[in-house]
């Protein structure tokens, strides 16, 4: 049985040397073979040599050296069509997924009753409140708005048979967002949870604002309840401007209409022209994200590896 083990590396010069002492420790008390993905995206720091050093003391070590910053879906998505392994995980770098529990993930899937073990934090320790609140809110919606069931906590460091890895390569889209093509896929999933551990160095790669337009992208990707908002305000709108009609027919019928309202007039008329531009650029999100599938651009451009073996380069 051969462990292939995905870790996208950005800017990790500090954190990677623990990561592969802490991670090659549990590997080699475990009776299975393994190999060590390492995706370098972009970095700007050390991370490449540190990589290269790595590899040259240690064969189980494959690194593969992204042309730019890609993003962390990327780099995912190269280790999957990298990895060779039976069982397939992705970890973070920064040791927030807790190597120790591999071993237990993989006596779960080896019972064979679950195609993927998957964890979730159960608290949120050490994040910002604001944070955490926009995090449950984004949950809630997006359960209630998509066919992805996408679980609060959950965390990109899962462990999956080559089924289900398969399965998702085969979702090629350009505008990835991992945790909801994980739910989308299905298979049997069991839910490990444990708590929130924080980064041992380096700092986050993610700002709110990255964080929040990321939000933004998984509701689009699985999402298409946004674009009836404009065919719901449509209706509204309809049905109240009705009403107004008949009153104002009335009015004009009963007391006559002296000419007066050029106040009301223009905050309709603003109403509702932001309404059909707010409509427009939900659309013009979706067109976009069309705009990009359609170019069909490949998702990442490896300029650098160590990988033998028939490397998906792009
Ligand atoms: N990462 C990446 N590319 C990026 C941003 C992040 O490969 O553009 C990697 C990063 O090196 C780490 C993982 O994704 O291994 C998670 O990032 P981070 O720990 O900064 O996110 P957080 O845990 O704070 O959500
Ligand atoms: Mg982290």
């Amino acid at each position: 049985m051969l462990l292939s083990l995905i870790v996208p590396c950005y800017n990790e010069q500090e954190a990677l040397p623990l990561f592969y002492r802490e991670t090659t420790k549990v590997l080699s008390e475990m009776q299975c073979d393994y190999e060590l993905l390492l995706v370098n995206d972009g970095s700007r720091d050390n991370t490449l040599s540190i990589m290269k050093d790595l590899a040259a003391k240690d064969p189980h070590v494959l690194y593969f050296s992204f042309s730019r910053n890609f993003g962390k879906e990327a780099a995912m998505y190269a280790g999957f069509s990298n990895a060779r392994g039976d069982y397939v995980a992705v970890m973070d770098a920064d040791l927030q997924d807790p190597p120790s529990l591999l071993p237990e993930m993989v006596k779960i899937l080896e019972s064979g009753e679950y195609d993927s073990v998957a964890t979730r934090r159960i608290d949120r320790a050490g994040e910002p409140p604001v944070r955490s609140w926009f995090a449950r809110r984004f949950y809630e919606l997006i359960n209630r708005i998509s066919d992805a069931d996408i679980v609060d906590g959950a965390r990109d460091f899962r462990l999956m048979t080559r089924a289900m890895t398969d399965a998702v390569l085969s979702m090629s889209e350009y505008n990835r967002f991992s945790k909801g093509i994980f739910g989308w896929v299905g298979f049997k999933t069991y839910w490990m949870p444990y708590e929130n551990v924080e980064r041992v160095a380096g700092v986050t790669k993610w700002s709110f604002w990255k964080l929040f337009k990321y939000a933004i992208d998984g509701i689009i990707n699985f999402s298409q309840a946004p674009l009836s908002i404009a065919s719901w305000f449509g209706m509204i709108m309809t049905g109240v401007s009705f009403l107004f009609l008949i009153f104002i027919v009335v009015r004009r019928l009963i007391w006559g209409d002296p000419v007066a309202g050029w106040a009301s007039t223009i905050c309709v008329i603003i109403f509702i022209g932001g309404l059909q531009l707010f409509c427009l650029g939900i659309i013009g999100q979706y067109l976009a994200k069309t705009y990009m599938e359609v170019k069909n651009r490949p998702h990442f451009i490896i300029s650098d590896t160590n990988a033998g073996h028939a490397v998906k380069i792009r």
